[in-house]
């Protein structure tokens, strides 16, 4: 599978969190993916928009947390026209970046299917209840990390019965092996794979949680990259100050 690949990782981000970094390495690293976009959601549809955050300190947190490292670029893809808070409209935009290309044995690749989208195992409880989630499952390459603590993912459960013979499950295979498998996959299509990242057992619920409660700052250094952590503080996000 040659040509640029790139990954679309979307995501609250509220607040962005190194377990969402060591995701987006983890994943850039074992398909090749040229750059990884961080889409930061606008009102993320299953939420009420006084529940989530300010879009604008999410994004400000998204761009901190993503400054130092070029391949890794901040989003606001939902907000482009036409605004949409839906991933399959996400994706559609996301095509325009991705030049359609030719794969390994000379086939024709479509931008569709050099497009990554990333999330995280309970994510895979949820997609095939997104909009046009047959669609979605059908026309890009997914990319389902395991959860540290969660059950192995489930996902003949999960995902609709049409998909399950694009599914690689690549947990417990070495990155050796796990490289050779993907280089193995032929351009042009798109695959549901299922990936170990070794991610830290992080969650944005836990960080709010300890900003919020008194001496949680030790705690909360270890979950956010530096400057996110001066974020948080300066401007009191998640209250405690
Ligand atoms: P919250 O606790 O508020 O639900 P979150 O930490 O899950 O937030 P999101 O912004 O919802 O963060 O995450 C974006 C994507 O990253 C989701 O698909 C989520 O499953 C995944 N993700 C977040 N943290 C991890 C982690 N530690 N390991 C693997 N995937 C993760």
């Amino acid at each position: 599978m040659d040509g640029i690949k790139v990954g679309v990782f979307g995501g609250t981000f509220n607040p962005v969190h190194r377990g969402h970094l060591h995701v987006a390495q983890g994943v850039q690293s074992l398909f090749g993916l040229s750059r990884v976009y961080f889409v930061v959601a606008a009102t993320p549809p299953h939420k009420r928009p006084d529940e989530v955050t300010p879009l604008a300190h999410r994004y400000a947190m998204v761009c901190l947390a993503t400054a130092r490292e070029v391949s890794f670029v901040p989003s606001l893809a939902e907000l482009e026209p036409e605004p949409s808070p839906y991933t399959i409209d996400t994706m559609k935009k996301m095509e325009r970046l991705v030049p359609a290309g030719k794969g390994a044995g000379g086939a024709d690749a479509p931008a569709a299917s050099r497009l990554f989208f990333i999330a995280g195992g309970d994510s895979l409880l949820e997609v095939s209840s997104w909009r046009e989630g047959g669609r979605l499952l059908d026309g890009y390459n997914f990319v389902f990390v395991a959860r540290p603590g969660a059950t192995p993912m489930a996902f003949e459960k999960c995902l609709p019965a049409g998909v399950l013979g694009r599914v690689r499950d690549l947990t417990g295979l070495d990155r050796k092996r796990a490289r050779s498998k993907i280089a193995a996959e032929p351009a042009g299509e798109s695959r549901i794979y299922l990936v170990d990242a070794q991610a830290p057992d992080i969650s944005a619920t836990k960080i709010r949680e300890l900003a919020a409660a008194k001496g949680g700052d030790r705690a909360m250094r270890k979950m956010l990259s530096p400057a996110v952590r001066d974020y948080i503080r300066k401007t009191n996000l998640y209250g405690g100050g």
